[in-house]
């Protein structure tokens, strides 16, 4: 009767993982617009932070993130696979 349940487990494997990336709107002194994901102590106030939405890797963040701003950089703590500096 009905469909077989599937477990849990197997459909969080079958979903990649992807963290949600956000742009800083405002550059830092060296002018980068950081990318962060949630939860980064550096993460910019909420009217600054432009979603970048759920990417599979922080190099796809960056090139999103350089369609609003040209000069982009991974945030050295919560993105520093993407971090250049
Ligand atoms: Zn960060």
């Amino acid at each position: 009767m009905g469909a077989t349940p599937v477990e849990p487990a197997i459909i969080r494997r079958m979903i990649p993982r992807m963290n949600i990336y956000y742009v800083n709107r405002n550059a830092q002194s060296n002018g980068d617009h950081e990318v962060h994901v949630l939860g980064c102590s550096f993460f910019p106030a909420w009217q600054n932070a432009v979603t970048l939405g759920p990417c599979p890797n922080c190099q796809e963040a960056i090139r999103k993130a350089r369609q609003h701003f040209s000069q982009c950089n991974g945030c050295a703590y919560c993105v520093s696979e993407c971090n250049t500096d």
